[in-house]
Parts: C-alpha cells; sequence; structure tokens
C-alpha cells in the first residue's frame, strides 16, 4: 500500500470562457479511495492530454457528457493496479482508462472505453498514443472515413500532432503523396526528415491556399482535417473531383468565444462531388484490436516514427493542457506521475 493516505487531485473549479487557463482548475487533496467488490485501485503514471478535454469543459452535452463543477477533470492514463477486486485484475497490472486528473483512482472500469491491460512488453506510454487513441483516429478516420488509394494526393492538418503524424505516416505507407500542415519550421522540418512526407507547409508562416495550390496542381483528393478553420476553407478552394474530406476535430475553433463563422466556400464540395464525413474513434470499438495489431506493425517495422512529448510534475498539469492550445507540443503530448510503485 502506498506510504501516504494522501491523493492529489486537480479538479474542475470553472468553465472556460474563451482560452482554458490554469485559473479553470482547483488543486485538492483527499484521501486514497479504497476499492468495493468489482473495483479496482489503480495509481496514475502517465497522463495523456487531449484537445476533446476542453469540449468537455463545456456545459453541453456532446458525444460524452460535460465534466461537472467541482468533479475531477476526465483524462485518459496508465496505471498500474495495486489493489483488485475484480475478477481479471491482478496487483501490479498496467492497465489504461480514464483515470483523471488525480494520483489514485478507485473504478469499476467501465465507460465508453472499458479499462483494458496492457500487454507485457508494450511500452507504457504507447497504449496513450500510437497504440491507443490518437492512433486509432488516425487509422480508422484515414483509412475507413476516405479510403486513400495509391497516387492520390493526401492533405493533413495538425500533422505534427499525436493524431496527424500518424495519419500522415499511414498516407505514405498506402502509397499516396503527402502533404502535411502545421506551426513552425521545426514541425515542418521532423515532418519531412523524420515522417518522410513530400512537403510541409507552415501555416504560421506561409500562405496555405497559394502553397497547396502550388503543390497539388490536380487537386487534393483525401484531406484530414484536424483544424478547421481558415485552413479548411484553404483545402476546400483547391479540391480534386470526388475528394473525400475526413472531419476529425476543428481545434482552431475549441477556444472561440461566441459564434464561429463556417468556410464561406463550402459549395465547393458541391461543385466537386465531393464528400465530408465526421467521426468519432469510439464508433470502431469492436475494430480496435485489429488496428492495433496493424499500427504496432508499422512502428516496430520503422514505418512509423513517433514522438512523444512528455512532460513532468503532478503542479504541471494544468499548464501541460494549455500546450496543446498553444501548439508547444510536436507529437503526443503526455505528462509523467510516477514510475511503476510495484516491481
Ligand atoms: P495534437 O495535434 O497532438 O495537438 C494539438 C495541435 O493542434 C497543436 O500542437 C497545434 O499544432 C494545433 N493547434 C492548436 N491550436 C490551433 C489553431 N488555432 N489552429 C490550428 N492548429 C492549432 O492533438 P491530437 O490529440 O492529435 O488531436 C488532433 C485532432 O484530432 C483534434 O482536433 C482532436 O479533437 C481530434 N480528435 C478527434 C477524435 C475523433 O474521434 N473524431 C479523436 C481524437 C482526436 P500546430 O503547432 O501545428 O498549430
Amino acid at each position: 500500500m502506498p506510504s501516504s493516505n494522501i491523493n492529489r487531485q486537480w479538479r474542475l473549479k470553472t468553465r472556460p470562457k474563451g482560452m482554458v487557463s490554469e485559473a479553470n482548475f482547483e488543486y485538492r487533496e483527499e484521501p486514497i479511495p479504497s476499492p468495493r467488490e468489482g473495483q479496482i485501485l489503480v495509481r496514475n503514471l502517465y497522463l495523456s492530454f487531449d484537445p476533446a478535454m476542453r469540449a468537455w469543459m463545456w456545459d453541453r452535452p456532446s458525444y460524452i457528457p460535460p465534466v461537472g463543477i467541482g468533479e475531477v477533470m476526465r483524462a485518459s492514463a496508465v496505471a498500474q493496479v495495486i489493489e483488485s477486486k475484480k475478477p481479471g485484475f491482478e496487483a501490479g497490472d498496467f492497465v489504461v482508462g480514464a483515470f483523471g486528473w488525480q494520483d489514485y483512482a478507485a473504478t469499476t472500469g467501465g465507460g465508453p472505453v472499458p479499462v483494458t491491460k496492457i500487454p507485457p512488453g508494450v511500452p507504457l506510454t504507447w497504449p496513450l498514443g500510437v497504440l491507443g487513441m490518437t492512433g486509432l483516429t488516425a487509422y480508422f478516420g484515414l483509412l475507413d472515413i476516405t479510403k486513400p488509394q495509391p497516387g492520390e494526393t493526401v492533405v493533413v492538418s495538425g500533422a505534427a500532432g499525436a493524431v496527424g503524424s500518424v495519419v500522415a505516416q499511414i498516407a505514405r505507407i498506402k502509397g499516396c503523396r503527402v502533404i502535411g500542415i502545421a506551426g513552425g519550421k521545426e514541425k515542418c522540418r521532423w515532418l519531412v526528415e523524420r515522417a518522410r512526407v513530400d512537403a510541409a507547409i507552415d501555416y504560421k508562416s506561409e500562405d496555405v491556399g497559394q502553397r497547396l495550390k502550388e503543390l497539388c496542381p490536380k487537386g487534393i483528393n483525401v484531406y484530414f482535417d484536424n483544424v478547421g478553420g481558415e485552413t479548411l476553407e484553404a483545402v476546400l478552394n483547391n479540391l480534386a473531383l470526388h475528394a473525400r474530406i475526413s472531419l476529425c476535430g476543428g481545434i482552431s475553433q475549441y477556444n472561440a468565444e461566441g459564434r464561429v463563422p463556417g468556410p464561406a466556400n463550402y459549395l465547393s464540395l458541391l461543385v466537386q462531388r465531393a464528400r465530408m464525413e465526421g467521426f468519432i474513434v469510439f464508433d470502431y470499438l469492436p475494430r480496435f484490436g485489429e488496428a492495433i495489431a496493424e499500427l504496432a506493425g508499422w512502428v516496430m517495422a520503422d514505418e512509423i516514427r513517433i514522438e512523444e512529448d512528455i512532460q513532468e510534475g503532478f503542479e504541471n498539469i494544468p499548464k501541460t493542457l494549455l500546450r496543446l492550445f498553444e501548439g508547444k507540443n510536436l507529437g503526443k503530448q503526455l505528462l509523467k506521475l510516477a514510475d511503476p510503485p510495484i516491481k
């Protein structure tokens, strides 16, 4: 059992207006919970940071309910089981689940994505990134929604992030010409040199519409949209006939106050007989196993190269969420809380 009985937590204090800030969260110390029958007690080791967490802070229904004021902030995490009163789990097991911004959680392991055990030998951070929700989002959002064909031109926004970097590399594996859009020279260099995409556009210093015109003279066949806003508008102006757009996210709008303008040129979808389709990765739960196996194969074969930004320190948890909206992360944003307590 843990040497102290303190469970540190960050709880949602207020709902953000505009950009989320550290002041929206409150630090608390509670006793470590005791697991009831059917529950496990886990110690968090790595926290995942996901743009969707901003949407969970709104007081409006989405694909899952918002986090309530005063509740521990919801977050995925990799943890170790400290005590188990649930069949199938033992002290020492490594697990992934929605354990929240705290050191310890007692849980039955239910929810939209049930708690799962991490097989031995898998690096502990991967089930939060390339072999977890972000890798799976890339896999299904690209392959299932857009069905990219060899030789087609695929454009990805948020391309140096957790989802986008995997999308770009799967598109390359599938024989497509890949153009990544990201913020800053360093991310663009990473995309070309490490992720081996054909070209990268720095949306912070380049005219995205102009560059897309130059780089895609025959138009864009597939667009994987992580950001929405002006980038989506620039892509819509450069679509090929029968283009497919996977609507994965719209991070440029998550912190917006009031009404956000839609793309004025959405009728290009009509003119180009194009299709734009949204998806939620949880809908693919029954197929997660097959996707994880294929993603793992690509990582082991050096076909997909992963990048992780691992912050440290319990006090830095709220600040680390902000990194996503400041564009500070390259690859998957994580925070390390502890080494495995049970050796
Ligand atoms: P991420 O890309 O690793 O991190 C967020 C990145 O977004 C930042 O690094 C930043 O990169 C970019 N960004 C931030 N503010 C921006 C702005 N105003 N305009 C343009 N870009 C901005 O995050 P992720 O976890 O991989 O998520 C990527 C997207 O996938 C998000 O939209 C998320 O909501 C979505 N998602 C959807 C599903 C689903 O089921 N549909 C599941 C998971 C994730 P730059 O430096 O390049 O600006």
